[in-house]
């Protein structure tokens, strides 16, 4: 077994070592820095509310896995899981809609709820004022955790089955050799480990630091009251009534005024998100462990009162029989926020050995837990982890300026109605391809993703609606569905399809991987064979062990011993470059080099393409000169690029690369070139459109670790007559080629031509809920709403399924792909 140490005993560092000694890891040791038996950090005082579904499938697997976890762990006949079900109440109409939408999240995940007028919220609460609630979601198996209990039980048991806790012992340093931590040092020495795991909570920064790691979390103190013996509640007998656990009525949440409530006894606890954010640094804390108790402690700051003054306001008219008591004890509580509002959770890039796991809620905790245990164990957590990976953050959004705005305007943010394109507000404009001002100057209107401003359409475009063909004219959307759209989207598709548009596809990954170890470790770490002729692209998709798809990559071979791959995230290049580090190691050199922002990219697509090209390059664009998946060095008008033949709009066309200083000039010469054959800057609308009647589909939406490439539709990756070993091969050849999948990704299309959904909506068939929505676009060359969509896989083309949008149901067909150009006609001209 590897020698792990965790750092920190909450309810994440107990739970790792639990699920590690239950998969059969025996040499583990805990190291807290406070007593173990109130270590003082967030755990020791959470109140502890569960409510399970989020908008996140992993992040409500995580949740479930919690629940059934904490009410696994018992002693003296009473386990660690209140379930007194969950309510969310609405006090306006724009919350009772959302909770339609979040009701669908519950079907789409398998969590049983239920949609409650306001009489039977005052049924199941009777002490809401009926005056204010208009309604509620009703989720029975949500509950309060017993956190600080369920830590207590998991260090007696872990313990008992040989896992050693060192209490008030901080670790100061980590230590490490040749790219590997070697152990961690504490005041009277050292131990020595294969694996550390930190789950330091929110003093994973202070942990990270050593290492020279950025983590991306802030510790924010959020408030949290108790009031004094609601009167009508004393006397009643809980303890007789529900063991001896605290409460009965649901956990409540009421968002639209940033406040949640629980029952403590007789009394109430009440906890706000609408106060301003109050960061703190986990360094500044001074409490040590001699003197931590129920009300002193690191992460317990001073309660101020005046912050809390709206929250008591509202509460009590919420619920009135409040308005005779008065607050008893009040704290300002210490946890982690992030920038995107994940946990953060994996091995560091820079660090082999070193795996942190913090910014977890009591509500993910177990499941959390078990992800990086069973990742440690066999190479893949059972739930998909790409959402939480400590490597998903780029560059630019680790710097301290971006880690306190995002996480601080994300504590404001957490109970908001948020549109799933919602851009940030701030910080804007990180990161601009050098044809930025000629997009702001054709009214480019920017979404936001990994720091890049990307065009979604330009309001220059707007005048071709005038001229668009009957059949190409957008239909209605309603209004959630029209946020952050543009009907100017249909006219930037019918150019794409019918003449010739530009896309700017700068902010797409690309990496450089070289050396003389290049061809094995692309071989090694892919599906397809890649030792091509230079000058071939490849698709490929990059598997774990067991199978299940981390990403799909372009791998473009431009010399013997270059490579440039177009990628996904900044995962693909954490795990490219640790990967590439080892292989170097044994000798075999290669380099990994992100080349994204020192690059550009124009995608020129349309079956007037090679029309604009021939005005501006002298080099061969012809099939014979540069056959489909094919890439070469070229000349624009004297700026050198490197062309791609492909697409992922379907149509003819190359992407056409060069390094930033040259962009600006590339866009001007091909824009105006362009003119007299038709030519349009086009933005992500319609691109996203046209890739999804393609069939081509998203990593990390369409598609994960959780599924196989059988599933997925995109076995066409997978060369079956590689001979070459590579991660995943042999997980592959178990899986029965002859059999279907249990379950597949598929195309579905909306029946009534217009009603649009957003992904992650319920599909039932037959009434019954069976999967859920990935991607959706409207689909112009079908002329209705596409909806790609996770089914059970006997569910056959034709098949009439239902898809829930705020609470309607929308119909649906199962058919058959790509909807478009099935045999690449357009692609090959
Ligand atoms: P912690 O419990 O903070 O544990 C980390 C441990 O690491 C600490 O014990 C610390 O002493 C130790 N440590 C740190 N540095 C070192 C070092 N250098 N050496 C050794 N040990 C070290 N979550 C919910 O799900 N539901 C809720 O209702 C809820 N309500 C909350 C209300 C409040 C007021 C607060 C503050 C938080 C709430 N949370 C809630 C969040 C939840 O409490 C935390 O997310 C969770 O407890 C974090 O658990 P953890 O194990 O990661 O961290």
């Amino acid at each position: 077994s590897q020698r792990v140490v965790i750092i920190g005993a909450g309810i994440v560092g107990t739970n790792l070592a639990d699920e590690l000694v239950s998969r059969g890891w025996t040499d583990i040791t805990v190291v807290e820095q406070g007593p173990l038996y109130m270590p003082g950090g967030s755990t020791s005082h959470a109140p502890g509310l569960v409510f399970q579904t989020t908008s996140s499938k992993t992040m409500t697997n995580f949740a479930r896995y919690t629940v059934e976890k904490l009410q696994s762990i018992e002693k003296d006949g009473q386990n660690c899981f209140n379930q007194v079900g969950g309510l969310e109440v609405a006090t306006t109409p724009a919350r009772l809609e959302d909770l339609k939408r979040k009701h669908g999240y519950t079907s789409s995940w398998g969590i049983e709820a239920r949609l409650v007028s306001a009489e039977e919220c005052l049924k199941l609460y009777p002490h809401l004022n009926k005056d204010v609630v208009l309604g509620g979601l009703h989720i029975p198996s949500d509950g309060l955790a017993l956190a600080a209990r369920a830590t207590q039980l998991l260090i007696e048991r872990t313990r008992d089955a040989g896992v050693k806790y060192l209490e008030s012992t901080p670790v100061t340093g980590i230590e490490r050799a040749n790219g590997r931590v070697t152990g961690v040092t504490i005041p009277n020495g050292s131990i020595a480990a294969d694996i550390v795991v930190s789950c330091a909570g929110f003093w994973g920064v202070e942990l990270g630091a050593m290492v020279g790691l950025s983590i991306p979390l802030l510790p924010l103190a959020h408030q949290y009251a108790k009031t004094t013996p609601v009167p009508s509640l004393v006397g009643r007998d809980l303890n007789k009534k529900i063991n001896g656990k605290n409460a009965e009525l649901p956990i409540l949440r009421h968002q639209d005024q940033d406040l949640y409530y629980r029952e403590h006894g007789d009394q109430y606890g009440i906890g706000y998100y609408g106060h301003r954010p109050m960061p703190v640094k986990a360094s500044s804390l001074g409490l040590t462990s001699k003197n931590v108790d129920e009300k002193n402690m690191p992460s317990r700051l001073e309660f101020t009162a005046e912050d809390f003054d709206p929250a008591w306001r509202e509460t009590q008219r919420l619920l009135p029989m409040l308005r005779d008591t008065e607050i008893a004890d009040g704290f300002n509580g210490i946890f982690s926020f992030t920038p995107d509002g994940g946990p953060i959770v994996g091995q560091a890039p820079n660090l082999d050995g070193f795996w942190v796991a913090e910014a977890v809620w009591v509500t993910h905790s177990a499941g959390v837990a078990r992800a990086v245990a069973e990742v440690l164990t066999t190479g893949r957590s059972q739930i998909d982890i790409t959402e939480c990976e400590l490597s998903r953050f780029e560059e630019v959004q680790l710097s301290q300026e971006y880690i306190e705005e995002t996480s601080s305007q994300n504590f404001v943010e957490i109970y908001d109605i948020l549109h799933p394109s919602q851009p940030k507000e701030s910080p804007r404009q990180l990161r601009t391809s050098p044809f930025y001002a000629r997009e702001k100057e054709l009214g480019a209107y920017f979404l936001e993703l990994g720091g890049w401003e990307r065009p979604f359409w330009y309001e220059s475009n707007k005048e071709l609606l005038n001229y668009l063909p009957p059949k190409w004219k957008p239909v209605e959307r309603d209004a959630w569905s029209a946020q952050f759209y543009s009907p100017i989207v249909a006219a930037e598709a019918w150019k794409t399809r019918n003449a010739v548009a530009m896309f700017d596809m700068t902010s797409f990954h690309r990496f450089e991987v070289s050396g003389p170890g290049a061809l094995d470790l692309l071989q090694r770490l892919s599906t397809a064979d890649v030792n091509t002729k230079p000058g071939t692209i490849t698709y490929a998709l990059m598997l774990n062990d067991q199978g299940g798809i981390r990403s799909d990559i372009f791998i473009s071979r431009l010399e013997e011993n270059l490579f440039q791959i177009g990628a996904n995230t900044a995962t693909d290049l954490a795990y490219l470059s640790r990967e590439a580090r080892h292989h170097s190691q044994k000798g075999n050199f290669v380099q990994v080099r992100e080349i994204t922002g020192s690059t550009c990219c124009i995608g020129l697509w349309g079956p007037r393409a090679r029309d604009v090209i021939n005005e501006i390059t002298t080099d061969d664009f012809s099939n014979k000169g540069l056959p489909y998946f094919g890439v070469k060095q070229a000349t624009i008008n004297g700026i050198p690029v490197t062309a791609f033949r492909k697409s992922y709009v379907g149509e003819l066309g190359w992407e056409i690369q060069t390094t930033a200083e040259y962009g600006q000039r590339l866009w001007d010469i091909i824009f105006q070139a362009g003119k007299i054959h038709g030519l349009i800057a086009a933005g992500r609308g319609a691109f996203n459109a046209l890739r999804l009647e393609k069939g081509y589909r998203t990593y990390g939406t369409d598609m994960n670790t959780e599924h196989n490439p059988y599933e997925a539709g995109v076995a066409g990756a997978v060369r079956a007559s590689k001979w070459e070993d590579y991660v995943g091969k042999a997980a592959l050849e178990r899986i029965p080629s002859k059999q279907k999948p249990s379950r597949r990704l598929r195309c579905l299309t909306v029946n009534d031509g217009r009603s649009m959904v957003l992904g992650k909506e319920p599909v039932f068939y037959n009434g019954k809920a069976v999967g859920y929505v990935t991607s959706s676009a409207f689909g112009f060359t079908v002329r209705k709403p596409i909806a790609y969509a996770w089914l059970p896989g006997n569910l056959d083309e034709g098949a009439g399924v239902e898809i829930e949008y705020f609470g309607r149901r929308i119909k649906a067909t199962v058919v058959a792909e790509p909807l478009y150009d099935p045999d690449n006609k357009r692609l090959l001209a």
